[in-house]
């Protein structure tokens, strides 16, 4: 359509038409190889045609148009951008427990812009933000896409949904300070207008507590908290109005009851059993296992002075979460890769595809769950996880053979968003 109206423009004034309507300007990427996610097979001397924020064309020795930009990447690999489902953009680690009191809403905000730079430099081109304080996460998203500062395309959660007293209250301080999470919410018909109420300040997907946590004071990571009733009613709507919900779940119980509530996807997932296996198989429940970080933590834990309390919880949840994870992958459970970065420091998130590898995925399975898998359950893979005509220009490019060395992803040479190159 728009070739006719420029033709017939072109007949009529040709010399306007040419100054009116130039070409999109076409970018070229060359790379020795290139790793398509879906077969595991590697494009050697590929070329990736780019216009605007789009791939247009994706082959081996393709024909470069005259007149198009090229970026050679030699030696390099390229690897669809990396999609992580589960960060805290607005953290950083040395601000848990007591030491984040002190952190005002724009504070936070700005420790998110800094991250959101980490996070793009690390491959990562877009992630699911699940769980922060005052919109930080919702402000972040909007000015990244306003291209006001840079960072990864965010899907944010705003403020978590959970019980009084749980792991999605603020459970810090004494009952004279009288503080109550953003995020509270208890019985069905709250639990709805709370969903409304986050959707209301731009919430993109929904974030529940299905049960206790590691981070939390006086709760048990094994107890369920919110009920089958209140999650099927916060499912209900948020499905209604066009938003999936990630459920934070370690216990058996409340993985069960998320599930079938229907929940898209559980995140952490430590105590999955047998019959929790079997129903997310049964319901295609994404799982978003977040498992560098017990490394990290446990390592870290004086530095960043992790209350006991915490500190003990981790010690006992983390260990036994590889095992039953590992279980879930033999399985065949679907994996969505996640990190839960904030709880240890943005930019390392590619760390996390070595532990899926030591627990049993072969190197392409655990890329696939930060592609293929991650777009899908963002509900978006007709748009990224895959560097194939139509999609997201987003790329990043690594020494070497990832299916090989895995850790490869850990080092990332260059990153293009929607592109445009971002880090080098
Ligand atoms: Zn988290």
């Amino acid at each position: 359509m728009r070739f006719r109206v420029y033709f017939f423009a072109a007949l009529a004034c040709p010399l306007l038409a040419l100054a009116a309507a130039p070409a999109p300007k076409v970018l070229a990427l060359k790379a020795a190889h290139l790793l398509d996610v879906r077969t595991g097979l590697t494009v050697r001397d590929a070329v990736v045609l780019i216009q605007n924020d789009r791939i247009t064309a994706v082959g081996s020795k393709l024909a470069i148009p005259a007149g198009a930009q090229v970026i050679d990447l030699g030696e390099q690999t390229l690897v669809p951008g990396l999609i992580d489902s589960h960060t805290h953009l607005t953290s950083d680690p040395e601000n848990v427990g007591y030491a984040s009191v002190a952190l005002s809403i724009p504070r936070q905000t700005l420790i998110g812009a800094k991250n959101a730079l980490k996070t793009l430099k690390a491959g990562f081109t877009t992630v699911r933000d699940v769980g922060s304080e005052g919109y930080t996460d919702v402000g972040l998203r909007d000015a990244i896409d306003a291209g006001d500062v840079p960072g990864p395309r965010i899907i944010a959660s705003g403020n978590a949904l959970g019980i009084t007293g749980g792991h999605c209250d603020d459970t810090m301080h004494a009952p004279q300070y009288r503080i109550v999470g953003d995020g509270v919410a208890d019985g069905v018909d709250a639990v709805m207008r709370k969903t409304r109420e986050v959707i209301k300040y731009g919430a993109g997907v929904i974030k529940i507590c299905a049960t206790g946590g590691v981070l939390s004071f006086g709760d048990d990571p094994r107890a369920s908290q919110y009920t089958f009733d209140e999650m099927k009613a916060i499912v209900g709507e948020a499905h209604r109005l066009g938003r999936k919900v990630a459920a934070h779940a370690h216990g058996g119980d409340g993985i069960r009851m998320a599930v079938l509530a229907g929940v898209d996807s559980i995140d952490h997932g430590s105590y999955i059993d047998d019959e929790g296996i079997a129903i997310m198989k049964a319901h295609k429940t994404w799982l978003v296992p977040t498992l560098y970080l017990g490394d990290w933590l446990i390592d870290n834990a004086e530095a960043i002075r992790l209350p006991a309390a915490l500190l003990e919880k981790a010690k006992v949840v983390l260990p036994l979460a590889r095992k039953n994870i590992a279980r879930a992958f033999s399985a065949g459970v679907p994996v969505a890769f996640g990190t839960d970065s904030g709880v240890y420091p943005h930019g390392l998130n590619g760390r996390e595809f070595a532990v899926y590898v030591k627990l049993g995925m072969t190197p392409l399975q655990a890329i696939q769950s930060a592609t293929l898998n991650a777009a899908q359950l963002l509900g978006m893979e007709d748009r990224i996880g895959a560097i194939e005509v139509g999609k997201y220009a987003d790329l990043i490019a690594v020494k070497g053979d990832p299916l090989k060395d895995v850790t490869q992803l850990e080092r990332v040479q260059w990153v293009m968003k929607n592109g445009a190159v971002v880090a080098r």
